[in-house]
C-alpha cells in the first residue's frame, strides 16, 4: 500500500501552500479556451514565469514546455488541439539565452549522465542545438508547414533574456 502513499516529506509543501492559494482562488469561471488566443511553447527553464513576461494570467494562454522549447511531435500534436478547439490563433515560440540546451551537445548530455549515474541514456534524443536561433528557425518553420495545423494561425518566435526579462522579436 506504501506504494500508493502521498509522500508527504517530499510534497507536503505543496499543500500547505495550496490551502493559502484556495482562500483567495478567483478562476472558477475560466473555461479551457485560451481567453488571449495565444499558446506560448517555451522552455523547462525555472527563471521564466511565461505569464507574467507578457503580462498575462490565468485562462489567457496554453503554455507548452520542454527542454530548449523544441517543436517535438507532441507540442504539434497539442497546437492542433489547441489550434481547433482551444481557441488558440497565434503561436509564440520563446527559447531563452543561457540555456544549457544550447551549449551542449547530445554527446555532452549522454556522457554526464552516464558518468555520474551510470545510466546510458543513448536511446533518447535531447535534440540539444549550439545553433539556437538556427533551430528556432527550423522549429517556426515546421509549425508553420504543419499540414495539420488550422489555417490563418499567427507563428512567431521570439529569445526571452534571462538577465534582463527583455523578449527579442525573431526575424528569421
Ligand atoms: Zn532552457
Amino acid at each position: 500500500m506504501s506504494n500508493n502513499s502521498f509522500p508527504h516529506e517530499f510534497f507536503g509543501d505543496l499543500l500547505a501552500a495550496n490551502a493559502e492559494y484556495q482562500k483567495n482562488f478567483k478562476y472558477s469561471e475560466l473555461t479551457g479556451s485560451a481567453a488571449k488566443g495565444l499558446a506560448i511553447v517555451t522552455c523547462m527553464d525555472s527563471r521564466i514565469n511565461p505569464l507574467s513576461v507578457i503580462g498575462m494570467k490565468s485562462g489567457d494562454v496554453k503554455i507548452l514546455r520542454n527542454a530548449g522549447a523544441r517543436v517535438t511531435e507532441d507540442v504539434l500534436r497539442t497546437l492542433v488541439l489547441a489550434t481547433y478547439l482551444l481557441n488558440v490563433n497565434r503561436i509564440l515560440v520563446m527559447p531563452h539565452t543561457d540555456c544549457k540546451m544550447a551549449e551542449n551537445d547530445e554527446a555532452d548530455f549522454h556522457k554526464l549522465i552516464d558518468e555520474q549515474y551510470g545510466v546510458n541514456t543513448s536511446s533518447l534524443e535531447f535534440r540539444t542545438t549550439r545553433d539556437q536561433r538556427g533551430a528556432l528557425a527550423s522549429d517556426l518553420n515546421r509549425i508553420r508547414s504543419y499540414p495539420l495545423l488550422r489555417e490563418g494561425v499567427a507563428v512567431a518566435g521570439g529569445i526571452y533574456d534571462v538577465k534582463t526579462g527583455a523578449i527579442e522579436p525573431f526575424e528569421g
